[in-house]
């Protein structure tokens, strides 16, 4: 790891205008490992100028897509000579555990690899048109596209963003969460070692509130594409309106997972604690409304405290470790308090809440896995994307009344179905908002599979192959073939 990290515009690293920086942390820890360059508007300008360059007058765009999908084959191939070193950053920089950040690291080597060929789909048509005429389409690359990405899945987040971008020939720039910027760091730095040209890709780091707003109004770029809280996406969408930016967000999420009284329950158990506990709750899709038939509710909630309470927190270095630290003072100070709004709603927490016993856990931001029972759905507890290992367990009685529930939220990104009746999982699989539903597992994103949301969980679908068509323009050019000269007035 570096002891600073400065910017990178038109592949050359400096120091941001004004020479300011900021600290980034170990949240496991809440030591402080590396400083950061804060950019000014200034150094936004020139990010976008050096993308705006690189698209206009460089070759990336103009190569051959296959010369493209070399490129991105030598990223992957790259990102996997430099797993271990990867992996370790992440956890260093996130207090995630180690398991997680290598699932996560290994997945975004997928994304590239799979784009790596997908860029010999990206092709236009020709279209029946009358005699004389001749049409095809042509995809371009859509521009110069600002990638904004959130703390929880940094490299993840990234190379969802960046492998689509690059293979359509578009080009970056990247501004990582200010909590979270030290991998964002390192990609950028091996899509250079295997052949992205100069200004291709740019990294930005600063606050959100500031270069991330300015960078989502700056004229010179075409794309928006970002991940994050709803409202920033709400903010997002009125400053690029002005500009009419093409824009994809990726938001936030309440999703439910309904356990019916025929499901495997052990299975059912099993991966609904994963679905809420992995990457300590702070997952956009995490399964955070669990709705269990009434008929297995005190069975399946036994279970669920029984395997909660084996749940490792701890050294994020050990693979043992199940549940690692959670990113910032402030999240933690969030999640207590929709722990303790659960409370003041008339809930009750099972297990959990506050910060866990034992002198390891005194030091970085450990929060307890946390089980909230005799809720309702229209409790803010409920409603409420929490964004921690904080769960609420939910009693339902048929399965009209569990679709309604499970629909009614703002969100729609994801949703879990547990039952032996497969007509009824893909009755209810139709009748569920979310972009991604999961029926008896608790998976929710793979290299391939299109992933979004539905209502205020954002639009556009990422990790897909179709994911290209967000990162192109499709040009009709319509010819005029024939052998007699056109005068449609006839004068
Ligand atoms: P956030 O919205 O606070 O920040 C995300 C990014 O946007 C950061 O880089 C931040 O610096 C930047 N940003 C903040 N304000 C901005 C503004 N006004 N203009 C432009 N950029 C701005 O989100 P977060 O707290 O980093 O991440 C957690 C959120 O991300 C959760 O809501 C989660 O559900 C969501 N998320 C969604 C998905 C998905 O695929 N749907 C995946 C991961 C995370």
């Amino acid at each position: 790891m570096r002891d600073k990290y400065q910017l990178l515009v038109n592949r050359e690293y400096g120091d941001s205008s004004d020479g300011t920086w900021f600290d980034t942390y170990n949240p496991a820890t809440g030591e402080t490992i590396a400083q950061v360059a804060a950019a000014t508007k200034e150094d936004v300008d020139r990010a976008v100028d050096a993308a705006r360059q690189a698209l206009e007058t460089g070759k990336w765009a103009r190569w051959p897509a296959s010369r493209r999908g070399q490129i991105l084959s030598r990223v992957a191939s790259i990102m996997r000579e430099r797993f271990k070193e990867l992996v370790q950053l992440e956890v260093a920089n996130s207090g995630k555990t180690i398991s997680a950040a290598q699932g996560q690291v290994h997945q975004a080597i997928e994304v590239f690899a799979m784009y790596a060929g997908a860029v010999h789909t990206l092709s236009g048509e020709t279209k029946p048109v009358p005699q004389g005429f001749l049409n095809y389409t042509i995809k371009e690359p859509v521009g110069v596209c600002a990638q904004i990405v959130p703390w929880n899945y940094p490299l993840m987040m990234a190379s969802w963003k960046i492998a689509p971008a690059l293979a359509a020939g578009c080009t970056v720039v990247l501004k990582p969460a200010s909590l979270t910027p030290i991998t964002a760091h390192s990609l950028a730095e091996i899509c250079h070692e295997a052949g992205v040209p100069p200004g291709v890709i740019n990294v930005i780091t600063g606050r959100g509130d500031t270069i991330g707003a300015y960078l989502t109004e700056h004229p010179g770029v075409d794309k928006i594409a970002f991940t994050g809280e709803t409202s920033t996406g709400k903010d997002i969408m009125n400053r690029a309106s002005d500009t009419l930016k093409r824009i994809t967000l990726e938001l936030g999420g309440k999703s439910p997972s309904i356990v019916f009284h025929d499901a495997d329950l052990e299975a059912a158990v099993a991966g609904s604690v994963f679905g809420i506990y992995y990457n300590t709750g702070m997952s956009c899709e995490a399964r955070s409304r669990l709705f269990v038939h009434e008929q297995i509710y005190d069975e399946f909630v036994d279970a669920f405290l029984e395997k909660t309470k084996k749940l490792k927190l701890g050294d994020v270095m050990d693979k043992e470790t199940h549940v690692g630290a959670v990113i910032s003072a402030s999240q933690w100070e969030v999640i207590d308090s929709y722990v303790k709004l659960a409370v003041d709603e008339g809930a009750r927490v099972l297990y959990g809440g506050g910060r866990p016993e034992g002198e390891e856990f005194q030091n970085g931001h450990w929060y307890m896995p946390t089980i909230i029972v005799d809720a309702d759905n229209d409790m803010g507890v409920a409603q409420e994307e929490i964004f921690g290992p904080v769960v609420v367990i939910m009693k339902f009685h048929d399965e009209k009344e569990v679709i309604r529930q499970a629909n009614d939220s703002i969100y729609g990104l994801a949703a879990a179905v547990w039952t032996k009746d497969f007509s009824r999982a893909h009755r209810i699989a139709a009748q569920l908002k979310a972009g991604t539903v999961m029926l008896n597992n608790p998976f929710s994103a793979m290299p391939g599979l299109p992933f979004g949301g539905y209502k205020q969980s954002g639009f556009g679908r990422e990790l897909a192959i179709e994911s290209l068509n967000l990162y192109t323009e499709t040009k009709s050019v319509n010819a005029y073939v024939g052998s007699k000269p056109l005068n449609p007035f006839g004068v």
